[in-house]
Protein backbone atom coordinates (compact mmCIF):
# COMPACT_ATOMS: atom_id res chain seq x y z
CA UNK A 1 0.00 0.00 0.00
CA UNK A 2 1.24 3.40 -0.73
CA UNK A 3 1.68 5.82 2.22
CA UNK A 4 -0.65 8.53 2.71
CA UNK A 5 0.72 12.07 2.52
CA UNK A 6 -0.33 14.92 4.54
CA UNK A 7 0.44 18.31 3.90
CA UNK A 8 0.38 20.89 6.19
CA UNK A 9 -0.49 24.71 6.35
CA UNK A 10 0.12 26.95 9.42
CA UNK A 11 -0.72 30.33 9.97
CA UNK A 12 -0.27 32.49 13.01
CA UNK A 13 2.11 32.99 15.89
CA UNK A 14 4.96 30.98 17.25
CA UNK A 15 2.32 29.52 19.40
CA UNK A 16 1.05 27.77 16.22
CA UNK A 17 4.37 27.01 14.79
CA UNK A 18 5.06 25.14 17.73
CA UNK A 19 1.52 23.09 17.40
CA UNK A 20 2.13 22.64 13.68
CA UNK A 21 5.66 20.77 14.74
CA UNK A 22 4.11 18.61 16.84
CA UNK A 23 1.37 17.76 15.01
CA UNK A 24 3.75 17.18 12.10
CA UNK A 25 5.71 14.52 14.22
CA UNK A 26 2.72 12.65 15.72
CA UNK A 27 1.47 12.10 12.58
CA UNK A 28 5.01 10.93 10.64
CA UNK A 29 5.09 8.54 13.55
CA UNK A 30 2.03 6.94 12.98
CA UNK A 31 3.62 6.15 9.40
CA UNK A 32 2.02 9.35 7.15
CA UNK A 33 4.82 11.12 4.93
CA UNK A 34 4.84 14.89 4.91
CA UNK A 35 4.70 16.68 1.10
CA UNK A 36 4.73 20.62 0.23
CA UNK A 37 2.27 20.21 -2.32
CA UNK A 38 -1.57 20.81 -1.92
CA UNK A 39 -1.74 18.52 -5.20
CA UNK A 40 0.14 15.37 -3.88
CA UNK A 41 -1.50 15.31 -0.45
CA UNK A 42 -4.08 12.58 0.56
CA UNK A 43 -4.44 14.77 3.49
CA UNK A 44 -4.79 18.73 3.87
CA UNK A 45 -4.40 20.11 7.37
CA UNK A 46 -4.64 23.76 8.36
CA UNK A 47 -3.62 25.62 11.51
CA UNK A 48 -5.32 28.57 12.05
CA UNK A 49 -4.95 31.52 13.39
CA UNK A 50 -8.12 33.69 15.09
CA UNK A 51 -6.49 36.90 16.45
CA UNK A 52 -6.66 38.97 13.21
CA UNK A 53 -9.25 39.17 10.58
CA UNK A 54 -7.00 39.04 7.71
CA UNK A 55 -5.41 35.43 9.24
CA UNK A 56 -9.38 34.13 9.44
CA UNK A 57 -9.83 35.34 5.78
CA UNK A 58 -6.71 33.58 4.16
CA UNK A 59 -7.68 30.31 5.73
CA UNK A 60 -11.38 30.90 4.40
CA UNK A 61 -10.09 31.50 0.86
CA UNK A 62 -7.36 28.38 1.46
CA UNK A 63 -10.92 26.69 1.67
CA UNK A 64 -12.58 27.91 -1.58
CA UNK A 65 -9.23 26.39 -3.23
CA UNK A 66 -9.66 23.40 -1.39
CA UNK A 67 -13.35 22.58 -2.40
CA UNK A 68 -12.00 23.66 -5.76
CA UNK A 69 -9.36 20.44 -5.61
CA UNK A 70 -11.75 18.12 -4.25
CA UNK A 71 -14.02 17.72 -7.37
CA UNK A 72 -11.32 16.03 -9.00
CA UNK A 73 -10.43 14.79 -5.73
CA UNK A 74 -13.04 13.70 -4.03
CA UNK A 75 -11.38 10.88 -1.86
CA UNK A 76 -8.57 14.52 -0.18
CA UNK A 77 -9.33 14.65 3.62
CA UNK A 78 -9.28 18.20 4.62
CA UNK A 79 -8.66 18.88 8.33
CA UNK A 80 -8.97 22.62 10.46
CA UNK A 81 -7.21 22.83 13.50
CA UNK A 82 -6.48 25.56 15.99
CA UNK A 83 -7.64 28.46 17.10
CA UNK A 84 -10.29 29.36 14.30
CA UNK A 85 -11.31 25.75 14.92
CA UNK A 86 -12.24 26.25 18.17
CA UNK A 87 -13.88 29.37 17.41
CA UNK A 88 -16.11 28.37 14.67
CA UNK A 89 -16.68 24.19 15.66
CA UNK A 90 -19.62 23.43 14.34
CA UNK A 91 -19.98 26.40 11.39
CA UNK A 92 -16.94 25.36 10.11
CA UNK A 93 -17.29 21.48 9.77
CA UNK A 94 -20.63 22.77 7.31
CA UNK A 95 -18.14 24.50 5.07
CA UNK A 96 -18.09 21.61 1.74
CA UNK A 97 -14.32 21.22 2.04
CA UNK A 98 -13.85 20.40 5.54
CA UNK A 99 -13.91 17.48 7.01
CA UNK A 100 -12.46 17.89 10.54
CA UNK A 101 -12.28 20.10 13.02
CA UNK A 102 -9.78 20.21 15.98
CA UNK A 103 -9.59 22.86 18.29
CA UNK A 104 -5.89 23.74 20.30
CA UNK A 105 -6.85 21.47 23.51
CA UNK A 106 -7.17 18.47 21.25
CA UNK A 107 -4.18 18.31 18.96
CA UNK A 108 -3.21 14.78 20.50
CA UNK A 109 -6.12 13.57 18.84
CA UNK A 110 -5.55 14.61 15.39
CA UNK A 111 -3.88 11.18 14.44
CA UNK A 112 -6.84 9.33 15.55
CA UNK A 113 -9.08 11.52 13.66
CA UNK A 114 -7.68 11.36 10.62
CA UNK A 115 -7.75 7.44 11.01
CA UNK A 116 -11.19 7.11 12.36
CA UNK A 117 -12.16 9.42 9.07
CA UNK A 118 -10.67 6.84 6.21
CA UNK A 119 -12.72 4.07 7.89
CA UNK A 120 -16.32 6.09 8.90
CA UNK A 121 -16.31 8.58 6.13
CA UNK A 122 -18.14 11.05 8.47
CA UNK A 123 -17.20 14.41 9.50
CA UNK A 124 -15.13 14.23 12.93
CA UNK A 125 -15.22 17.04 14.91
CA UNK A 126 -13.03 17.64 18.58
CA UNK A 127 -12.85 21.08 20.50
CA UNK A 128 -14.10 22.29 24.00
CA UNK A 129 -17.21 23.12 24.85
CA UNK A 130 -16.97 25.61 27.90
CA UNK A 131 -13.40 27.08 26.64
CA UNK A 132 -13.53 29.41 29.81
CA UNK A 133 -13.08 26.35 31.93
CA UNK A 134 -10.20 25.20 33.08
CA UNK A 135 -8.58 22.08 30.91
CA UNK A 136 -9.39 18.30 32.80
CA UNK A 137 -6.32 16.81 34.42
CA UNK A 138 -6.84 14.42 31.56
CA UNK A 139 -6.46 16.66 29.03
CA UNK A 140 -3.47 18.72 30.49
CA UNK A 141 -1.93 15.20 30.97
CA UNK A 142 -2.81 14.27 27.09
CA UNK A 143 -1.43 17.46 26.09
CA UNK A 144 2.01 17.27 28.50
CA UNK A 145 2.49 13.74 26.89
CA UNK A 146 1.82 15.27 23.18
CA UNK A 147 4.38 17.93 24.58
CA UNK A 148 6.72 15.98 25.28
CA UNK A 149 7.15 13.41 22.93
CA UNK A 150 6.79 14.98 19.56
CA UNK A 151 9.06 18.37 21.03
CA UNK A 152 11.80 18.13 18.01
CA UNK A 153 14.01 20.88 16.28
CA UNK A 154 11.80 23.90 14.37
CA UNK A 155 11.62 22.31 10.86
CA UNK A 156 12.88 25.86 9.22
CA UNK A 157 15.49 26.50 12.07
CA UNK A 158 18.45 24.14 12.28
CA UNK A 159 19.66 23.46 15.87
CA UNK A 160 16.65 25.74 17.90
CA UNK A 161 13.38 24.72 19.15
CA UNK A 162 10.86 26.50 20.59
CA UNK A 163 9.29 25.34 24.28
CA UNK A 164 6.06 25.83 25.62
CA UNK A 165 5.92 26.83 29.25
CA UNK A 166 2.31 27.75 29.56
CA UNK A 167 -1.18 27.83 27.55
CA UNK A 168 -3.86 29.66 27.56
CA UNK A 169 -4.20 33.32 28.91
CA UNK A 170 -6.56 34.65 31.94
CA UNK A 171 -5.81 38.80 30.95
CA UNK A 172 -8.57 39.43 28.63
CA UNK A 173 -7.46 42.43 27.35
CA UNK A 174 -10.88 43.43 25.71
CA UNK A 175 -9.74 43.50 21.68
CA UNK A 176 -8.02 39.95 22.24
CA UNK A 177 -9.51 36.37 20.88
CA UNK A 178 -6.84 34.10 23.13
CA UNK A 179 -8.42 33.29 25.73
CA UNK A 180 -11.84 32.64 23.69
CA UNK A 181 -9.89 29.94 21.80
CA UNK A 182 -7.03 28.90 23.54
CA UNK A 183 -9.10 28.91 27.27
CA UNK A 184 -7.22 30.40 30.44
CA UNK A 185 -3.68 29.94 31.61
CA UNK A 186 -1.80 26.75 32.66
CA UNK A 187 1.43 26.54 33.59
CA UNK A 188 3.52 23.25 32.85
CA UNK A 189 5.06 21.47 35.50
CA UNK A 190 9.28 22.76 35.60
CA UNK A 191 10.29 18.85 35.67
CA UNK A 192 8.60 18.38 32.38
CA UNK A 193 9.78 21.35 30.60
CA UNK A 194 13.64 21.04 31.81
CA UNK A 195 13.28 17.46 30.79
CA UNK A 196 12.31 18.35 27.45
CA UNK A 197 15.06 20.97 27.05
CA UNK A 198 17.79 18.60 28.21
CA UNK A 199 16.47 15.96 25.27
CA UNK A 200 16.35 18.82 22.81
CA UNK A 201 19.84 19.66 24.02
CA UNK A 202 21.23 15.89 23.13
CA UNK A 203 19.94 15.86 20.09
CA UNK A 204 22.10 18.98 18.68
CA UNK A 205 19.57 21.84 19.85
CA UNK A 206 21.88 24.86 21.04
CA UNK A 207 18.83 27.64 20.94
CA UNK A 208 15.81 27.18 23.08
CA UNK A 209 12.98 30.01 22.86
CA UNK A 210 10.45 29.54 25.33
CA UNK A 211 6.90 30.20 24.99
CA UNK A 212 4.30 31.63 26.60
CA UNK A 213 1.36 33.88 25.72
CA UNK A 214 2.50 35.62 28.78
CA UNK A 215 5.48 34.00 29.51
CA UNK A 216 6.94 36.66 32.19
CA UNK A 217 3.87 35.33 34.66
CA UNK A 218 5.04 31.91 34.74
CA UNK A 219 4.46 30.39 38.40
CA UNK A 220 4.15 26.63 39.43
CA UNK A 221 3.89 25.83 43.23
CA UNK A 222 5.72 22.97 43.87
CA UNK A 223 5.97 22.25 47.62
CA UNK A 224 7.74 24.84 49.44
CA UNK A 225 8.56 25.95 45.98
CA UNK A 226 6.85 28.40 43.71
CA UNK A 227 8.61 28.64 40.44
CA UNK A 228 8.88 31.16 38.07
CA UNK A 229 10.12 32.26 34.31
CA UNK A 230 13.49 33.86 36.24
CA UNK A 231 13.95 29.88 37.61
CA UNK A 232 13.13 28.27 34.61
CA UNK A 233 15.46 30.15 32.46
CA UNK A 234 18.15 29.80 35.71
CA UNK A 235 17.61 25.77 35.47
CA UNK A 236 17.62 25.85 31.56
CA UNK A 237 21.01 27.45 31.42
CA UNK A 238 22.95 24.47 33.84
CA UNK A 239 22.30 22.13 30.55
CA UNK A 240 25.11 21.41 28.40
CA UNK A 241 24.40 21.98 25.25
CA UNK A 242 21.97 24.93 25.49
CA UNK A 243 24.30 27.85 24.52
CA UNK A 244 21.45 30.38 24.01
CA UNK A 245 17.95 31.22 25.38
CA UNK A 246 15.15 33.38 24.20
CA UNK A 247 11.52 33.95 26.09
CA UNK A 248 8.28 35.97 24.32
CA UNK A 249 6.16 37.01 24.97
CA UNK A 250 6.38 39.38 28.50
CA UNK A 251 2.96 41.77 29.77
CA UNK A 252 4.52 44.74 31.17
CA UNK A 253 3.86 43.94 34.92
CA UNK A 254 5.96 44.11 37.97
CA UNK A 255 5.48 40.36 38.89
CA UNK A 256 8.79 38.68 38.65
CA UNK A 257 10.15 41.21 36.13
CA UNK A 258 13.30 41.91 38.18
CA UNK A 259 13.63 38.63 38.86
CA UNK A 260 14.15 37.52 35.27
CA UNK A 261 16.26 40.43 34.07
CA UNK A 262 18.87 39.80 36.82
CA UNK A 263 18.81 36.15 35.81
CA UNK A 264 19.02 37.77 32.13
CA UNK A 265 22.24 40.45 33.01
CA UNK A 266 24.09 37.05 35.55
CA UNK A 267 23.54 34.39 32.73
CA UNK A 268 25.44 34.36 29.41
CA UNK A 269 22.77 31.91 27.93
CA UNK A 270 20.00 34.18 28.71
CA UNK A 271 19.81 36.77 25.14
CA UNK A 272 19.37 40.34 26.22
CA UNK A 273 16.03 40.49 24.09
CA UNK A 274 13.09 41.78 25.90
CA UNK A 275 9.20 41.53 23.63
CA UNK A 276 6.76 43.23 25.27
CA UNK A 277 4.32 44.99 23.56
CA UNK A 278 2.73 48.29 24.91
CA UNK A 279 0.05 48.57 22.94
CA UNK A 280 -0.94 51.97 23.27
CA UNK A 281 0.91 54.89 24.88
CA UNK A 282 -2.63 56.85 25.97
CA UNK A 283 -3.74 55.74 29.33
CA UNK A 284 -7.50 56.33 28.77
CA UNK A 285 -6.89 53.30 25.78
CA UNK A 286 -4.96 50.73 27.74
CA UNK A 287 -8.02 51.05 30.50
CA UNK A 288 -10.29 50.74 27.25
CA UNK A 289 -7.94 47.71 26.75
CA UNK A 290 -8.10 46.37 30.20
CA UNK A 291 -3.99 46.09 30.20
CA UNK A 292 -3.18 46.72 34.14
CA UNK A 293 -0.52 48.90 33.57
CA UNK A 294 -0.43 52.64 32.31
CA UNK A 295 2.27 54.49 30.41
CA UNK A 296 4.57 55.70 32.84
CA UNK A 297 4.23 52.42 34.54
CA UNK A 298 5.25 50.96 31.45
CA UNK A 299 8.28 53.62 30.59
CA UNK A 300 9.72 52.43 33.85
CA UNK A 301 9.73 49.07 33.56
CA UNK A 302 11.76 49.48 30.27
CA UNK A 303 13.85 51.79 32.39
CA UNK A 304 14.58 48.97 35.33
CA UNK A 305 15.65 46.40 32.42
CA UNK A 306 17.96 49.01 30.63
CA UNK A 307 19.66 49.28 34.68
CA UNK A 308 19.82 45.66 34.96
CA UNK A 309 21.08 44.63 31.74
CA UNK A 310 22.87 47.30 29.84
CA UNK A 311 22.54 46.76 25.74
CA UNK A 312 19.02 45.01 26.41
CA UNK A 313 17.38 45.32 23.26
CA UNK A 314 13.85 45.80 23.73
CA UNK A 315 10.33 45.16 21.38
CA UNK A 316 7.39 46.27 21.20
CA UNK A 317 4.01 46.09 19.87
CA UNK A 318 1.00 48.36 19.29
CA UNK A 319 -2.60 48.64 17.99
CA UNK A 320 -3.66 51.79 15.60
CA UNK A 321 -7.14 52.67 15.64
CA UNK A 322 -8.51 51.25 19.17
CA UNK A 323 -12.13 52.41 19.48
CA UNK A 324 -12.32 55.83 20.87
CA UNK A 325 -8.74 56.55 20.03
CA UNK A 326 -8.64 59.83 19.51
CA UNK A 327 -5.58 61.85 17.65
CA UNK A 328 -4.24 62.94 21.04
CA UNK A 329 -4.26 59.60 22.47
CA UNK A 330 -2.27 58.27 18.87
CA UNK A 331 0.01 61.47 19.80
CA UNK A 332 0.41 59.55 23.29
CA UNK A 333 1.29 56.41 21.40
CA UNK A 334 3.71 58.32 19.06
CA UNK A 335 5.13 59.75 21.94
CA UNK A 336 5.80 56.69 23.81
CA UNK A 337 7.46 54.87 20.99
CA UNK A 338 10.01 57.51 20.65
CA UNK A 339 10.95 57.20 24.65
CA UNK A 340 10.73 53.10 24.80
CA UNK A 341 13.89 53.10 22.23
CA UNK A 342 12.47 49.83 20.46
CA UNK A 343 14.96 47.76 18.31
CA UNK A 344 11.88 46.61 16.77
CA UNK A 345 7.99 47.66 17.07
CA UNK A 346 5.31 45.55 15.22
CA UNK A 347 2.14 47.65 14.33
CA UNK A 348 -1.21 46.29 13.31
CA UNK A 349 -4.66 48.19 12.90
CA UNK A 350 -7.45 47.38 15.40
CA UNK A 351 -10.01 45.00 13.89
CA UNK A 352 -13.00 43.94 15.88
CA UNK A 353 -12.82 39.55 16.84
CA UNK A 354 -15.67 38.25 17.42
CA UNK A 355 -17.03 37.59 20.73
CA UNK A 356 -14.29 39.93 22.63
CA UNK A 357 -15.62 42.65 25.02
CA UNK A 358 -14.55 45.36 22.68
CA UNK A 359 -16.10 43.76 19.84
CA UNK A 360 -19.72 43.74 22.03
CA UNK A 361 -19.20 47.45 23.98
CA UNK A 362 -16.90 49.55 21.70
CA UNK A 363 -18.31 50.59 18.54
CA UNK A 364 -15.17 50.72 15.70
CA UNK A 365 -15.27 54.26 15.41
CA UNK A 366 -11.82 55.41 14.02
CA UNK A 367 -12.12 54.83 10.19
CA UNK A 368 -10.31 52.63 8.05
CA UNK A 369 -8.25 55.74 6.00
CA UNK A 370 -7.03 57.39 9.87
CA UNK A 371 -6.13 53.50 11.10
CA UNK A 372 -3.97 53.19 7.59
CA UNK A 373 -2.62 56.64 8.43
CA UNK A 374 -1.55 55.98 12.08
CA UNK A 375 0.07 52.53 11.21
CA UNK A 376 2.12 54.48 8.35
CA UNK A 377 3.26 57.44 10.35
CA UNK A 378 4.31 55.11 13.62
CA UNK A 379 6.06 52.71 11.41
CA UNK A 380 7.97 55.84 9.92
CA UNK A 381 8.79 56.62 13.76
CA UNK A 382 10.22 53.76 14.74
CA UNK A 383 12.05 53.17 10.98
CA UNK A 384 13.89 56.29 12.56
CA UNK A 385 14.80 54.75 15.68
CA UNK A 386 15.84 51.33 14.57
CA UNK A 387 17.85 52.85 11.57
CA UNK A 388 19.88 54.89 14.52
CA UNK A 389 20.33 51.75 16.72
CA UNK A 390 21.35 49.74 13.41
CA UNK A 391 24.03 52.03 12.78
CA UNK A 392 25.82 51.83 16.02
CA UNK A 393 26.41 47.59 14.92
CA UNK A 394 28.78 49.69 11.65
CA UNK A 395 32.04 48.31 12.13
CA UNK A 396 31.42 45.75 15.08
CA UNK A 397 32.03 42.09 15.47
CA UNK A 398 28.92 40.15 16.72
CA UNK A 399 27.82 36.48 17.37
CA UNK A 400 25.25 35.13 15.24
CA UNK A 401 23.06 31.96 15.54
CA UNK A 402 22.65 31.16 11.65
CA UNK A 403 19.25 29.88 10.52
CA UNK A 404 19.54 29.19 6.81
CA UNK A 405 19.46 30.63 3.76
CA UNK A 406 18.27 34.22 3.14
CA UNK A 407 14.83 34.15 0.80
CA UNK A 408 15.60 37.98 -0.36
CA UNK A 409 18.72 38.57 -1.87
CA UNK A 410 19.99 41.43 -0.20
CA UNK A 411 23.70 41.79 -1.11
CA UNK A 412 25.88 40.03 -4.07
CA UNK A 413 26.93 36.40 -3.62
CA UNK A 414 30.99 36.60 -3.07
CA UNK A 415 33.24 33.40 -3.71
CA UNK A 416 30.14 31.15 -4.84
CA UNK A 417 28.77 31.04 -1.87
CA UNK A 418 24.74 32.51 -1.17
CA UNK A 419 23.21 34.65 1.21
CA UNK A 420 23.04 33.61 4.88
CA UNK A 421 20.39 35.16 7.19
CA UNK A 422 21.13 34.68 10.89
CA UNK A 423 20.28 36.61 14.36
CA UNK A 424 22.38 37.77 17.51
CA UNK A 425 21.35 37.13 20.87
CA UNK A 426 19.68 40.39 20.71
CA UNK A 427 17.25 39.67 17.92
CA UNK A 428 18.83 41.66 15.28
CA UNK A 429 18.36 39.73 11.82
CA UNK A 430 21.99 39.63 10.26
CA UNK A 431 22.29 38.82 6.34
CA UNK A 432 26.09 37.68 5.13
CA UNK A 433 27.77 35.69 2.51
CA UNK A 434 28.84 31.76 3.47
CA UNK A 435 28.33 28.13 3.25
CA UNK A 436 24.75 26.58 3.74
CA UNK A 437 26.19 23.71 6.17
CA UNK A 438 26.78 27.04 8.23
CA UNK A 439 22.90 27.11 9.23
CA UNK A 440 22.19 25.75 12.89
CA UNK A 441 25.59 27.46 13.81
CA UNK A 442 27.21 30.11 15.63
CA UNK A 443 29.65 31.93 14.07
CA UNK A 444 31.09 35.82 14.21
CA UNK A 445 30.88 38.56 11.56
CA UNK A 446 31.30 41.59 10.99
CA UNK A 447 29.13 44.50 10.22
CA UNK A 448 29.69 46.74 7.18
CA UNK A 449 26.13 47.80 6.20
CA UNK A 450 23.00 48.24 7.98
CA UNK A 451 18.73 49.29 7.48
CA UNK A 452 16.07 49.62 9.67
CA UNK A 453 15.45 46.08 10.14
CA UNK A 454 18.52 44.48 8.64
CA UNK A 455 22.46 44.15 9.47
CA UNK A 456 24.52 43.56 6.73
CA UNK A 457 28.03 41.44 6.98
CA UNK A 458 30.91 39.67 6.47
CA UNK A 459 31.53 36.48 7.76
CA UNK A 460 35.02 36.42 10.44
CA UNK A 461 34.91 33.11 11.73
CA UNK A 462 33.04 29.85 12.93
CA UNK A 463 32.67 28.99 16.92
S1 LIG B 1 -2.22 39.17 27.42
FE1 LIG B 1 -3.97 40.12 26.43
S2 LIG B 1 -3.28 40.29 24.28
FE2 LIG B 1 -1.93 38.80 25.24
S3 LIG B 1 -2.89 36.80 24.83
FE3 LIG B 1 -3.63 37.49 26.84
S4 LIG B 1 -5.57 38.51 26.41
FE4 LIG B 1 -4.45 38.36 24.47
Amino acid sequence: MTQMKVHIKSFGCQMNRLDTALVRSSLQQVGLCLTDSVKDADIVLINTCSVREHAEQRVISHLGHLKHIRKSRPDIVVGVIGCMAQRLGEKLLEHEAVDIVCGPTQIPQIAKLVADIFVSRKKEIAVTEKILKKTTQKQNLALEEFESVFSREDENIPGQAYVRVMRGCNNFCTYCIVPYVRGPEVCRPPGAIIEQIKRLADNGIKQVTLLGQTVNSYEYKQGEKTWSLADLLAAASDIDGIEWLKFVTSYPSEEFFDDIMHIMAASEKVCSYLHIPAQSGSDKILRAMNRRYDSRQYLELLERAREIVPGIAIAGDFIVGFPGETEEDFRATVELTKKAEYRNAFIFKYSPRPDTSADKKLPDTVPAEIKQKRNVELLAVQEKISERLSRNFLGKQVKVMVEGLSKKSHIDSTGGNPQLVARTATDYIVVFNGPESLAGHFVEVKIINTSPLTLFGELVHEY
